[in-house]
């Protein structure tokens, strides 16, 4: 199994990159930003839930998204590996991951992380907001999702760091030029 964990603040390009990589390496995409959004669609309880705590740009708990991401991990535990998409967010749940990892005798074998400008976050999200209908692609959240990234989710780089499964790719140019170097750094590792 090879499996890879994608961050970086909100706009860094996750999404457009998991893409590439599952397709590259088949791999089973999971974005807990999607299966949120599909449970809202949905009009589910956690969705309805998540609803507001997304639109506000803070983080829906650790429980919620550690059972959400359990069961969609063990619904497809023959796949070749992983690619995690806005998960983990927290330490805790980065730490539970590991464990959910290691009862199928796997592990988190490296943890990307997209590098952008402050600036260009920022535009990109506000040009997104004008197409994808997302209630948190607005100035005031997307401000408040980058200050929860800082808080939340750079400790979490930290941890990975830690046990030496840290790898950055410059994500200030082009979509092309990030996968080339995301490819690099997959290569290394299989
Ligand atoms: P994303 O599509 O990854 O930008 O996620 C959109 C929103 O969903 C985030 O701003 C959070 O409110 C929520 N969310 C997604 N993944 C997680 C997670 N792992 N932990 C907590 N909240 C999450």
């Amino acid at each position: 199994m090879l499996n890879i964990v994608i961050t970086g603040a909100p706009g860094s390009g996750k999404g457009t990159q998991s893409e590439l990589i599952e397709k590259e390496y088949n791999l089973f995409h999971i974005s807990t930003g999607d299966m949120l959004r599909a449970e809202i669609k949905a009009g589910s309880e956690i969705g309805k839930k998540a609803e507001s705590i997304i639109a506000e740009g803070k983080l829906v708990p650790d429980e919620v998204m550690i059972a959400m991401l359990r069961k969609q991990v063990l619904d497809h535990k023959d796949a070749c590996g992983f690619i995690f998409d806005g998960f983990p967010r927290t330490v805790v749940q980065a730490e539970e991951l590991d464990e959910m990892l290691a009862e199928l005798n796997a592990k988190v074998d490296v943890l990307l992380c997209m590098e952008v400008a402050h600036e260009t976050l920022v535009e990109r999200l506000l040009n997104r907001g004008k197409t994808s209908g997302r209630a948190d692609d607005n100035l005031e959240t997307i401000e408040k999702r980058l200050a929860v990234y800082t808080e939340n989710t750079l400790p979490v780089i930290e941890f990975y760091k830690k046990s030496g499964r840290f790898s950055k790719a410059d994500n200030n140019s082009t979509v092309e030029n990030c996968f080339d170097q995301i490819k690099n750094i997959i290569n290394a590792h299989i």
